[in-house]
């Protein structure tokens, strides 16, 4: 290991406004504080939503309107070879891209074959280019959604659907075995709580294989989890004396409302927290507990939170030694808190954007969801907003 003495030359700074919209253009710019301000209206997005979905159906010319707005703002393009524009912007500023290929939940076999191949491709793409460091999977991608839950209910399968998850273990396999190989990383995104325990015993397979000399595999843990604290400090138990570097990226958790209606529906106690409070204490709970393991774990803190993020940098700027530095990182949405990514990439840490790709069709769940998160997320999206309007008025486009 590297026991350089880092000398940290600038320190973070979010509110600087010139470094983060530092790749914007002016027309950028408007576009991006013109969505902002529709978008903190409920009743709008909710309308839009709605409308979108159905224009599409039906075929109305809609796309064009999409693509030039909402789109060009949240994706990279329709495919990885149109988002490499995005991502050597980002390189230029020393922002790592999280190469995501945003296809929703697949239903069979073909459609997880299908998403196994472009995430392959991705990786060879990586490799060839060498500015895309870091790529995601979303497991219900390449695997049966019904199978998770089966396995997670105890649920005896079929000979068929064993089969399945053997295929789906092996799509998963190779993925990481060429990740391995070409240098890359691999974050593998959590779902739903009810689907989350076998996706957690693949990833972990998956670490003990790869993850020998450096976190190749990082697992997500939803800190809005009332057990992920519990599910941390026991991986952390069970994984000592073993050569593994434990990579774990740590959210708050994207499915609130849902988890809090199931568990109301079927009558079994939430499994999330129900106070914000108490998922920000255990977000920086989980940050504690692995700066306390740095011997063994590879940190990724993927969150828009101001407070973590300063959190998370006031903890890691008391450690002195590179190394430490090397295990931590940051991960942002792309078109989301350039504030944070810019500024930490300015300041030398590390850190990335999640940057999704795909067509206008497939991104639309995505991008609702974006367009939804920011409407509901008091004080983030007047953050956002506020920060948008300062860089124009000091741009003199206000
Ligand atoms: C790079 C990146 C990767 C991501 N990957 C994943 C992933 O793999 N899986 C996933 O599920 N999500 C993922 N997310 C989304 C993430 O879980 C959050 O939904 C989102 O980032 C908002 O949380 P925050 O920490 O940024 O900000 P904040 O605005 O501080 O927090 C909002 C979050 O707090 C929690 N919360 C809000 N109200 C309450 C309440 N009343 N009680 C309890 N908790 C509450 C919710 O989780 C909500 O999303 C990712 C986000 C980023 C930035």
């Amino acid at each position: 290991m590297n026991n350089t003495i880092l000398q940290q030359t600038k320190s973070f700074d979010p509110d600087n406004l010139e470094v983060a919209f530092g790749t914007k253009s002016d027309h950028e710019l408007r576009l991006a504080h013109l969505l902002f301000k529709m978008m903190g209206k409920p009743s709008l997005v909710k309308l839009g939503g709605i409308a979108t979905i159905w224009a599409l159906k039906l075929g109305l010319p809609v796309k064009g309107l999409i693509r030039s707005t909402i789109y060009r703002h949240f994706c990279g393009g329709e495919t990885a070879q149109e988002a490499q524009r995005a991502i050597r912007r980002m390189a230029n500023a020393r922002v790592q891209t999280v190469l995501d290929y945003a296809a929703e939940a697949q239903e069979d076999e073909p459609g997880f074959d299908f998403v196994r191949d472009e995430i392959l491709r991705n990786v060879r793409l990586a490799k060839s280019t060498g500015d895309i460091p870091y790529i995601s999977v979303k497991l219900t991608g390449i695997g049966s959604r019904d199978i998770f839950e089966k396995l997670q209910d105890q649920k005896p399968l079929s000979q068929e659907e064993q089969a399945a998850f053997a295929r789906t273990e092996m799509r998963l396999d190779m993925i990481c075995k060429a990740a391995a190989e070409a240098d890359i990383t691999v974050y593998l995104d959590a779902e739903e709580s009810w689907l989350q325990q076998p996706m957690d015993e693949l990833a972990e397979k998956m670490m003990l294989r790869y993850n020998e000399h450096r976190a190749v595999v990082f697992n997500t843990l939803q800190m809005y989890r009332t057990d992920r604290i519990a599910y941390l400090t026991d991986l952390l138990k069970r994984s000592d004396g073993y050569d593994v570097v434990l990579g774990i990226k740590i959210v708050r958790g994207a499915y609130l409302e849902k988890e809090q209606e199931r568990a109301a529906e079927q009558g079994y106690p939430s499994p999330v927290f129900t106070v914000k409070a108490d998922t920000d204490r255990s977000f920086d709970k989980a940050i504690d507990i692995c700066l306390e393991n740095l011997h063994r774990v590879e940190l990724c803190a993927a969150t828009h939170n101001e407070a973590s993020t300063r959190y998370l940098v006031n903890q890691l700027n008391r450690h002195t030694m590179v190394e430490y530095h090397q295990r931590i990182h940051f991960s942002q949405l792309y078109g989301m808190s350039d504030n944070l990514t810019f500024n930490l990439a300015s300041a030398g840490y590390s850190a990335s954007k999640y940057l999704p790709y795909g067509d206008v069709k497939t991104t639309l769940p995505y991008l609702i969801r974006r367009a939804e998160e920011n409407t509901s997320i008091a004080g983030q999206m007047s953050r956002e907003l506020s920060l948008l309007a300062a860089e124009m008025k000091r741009r003199k486009l206000l």
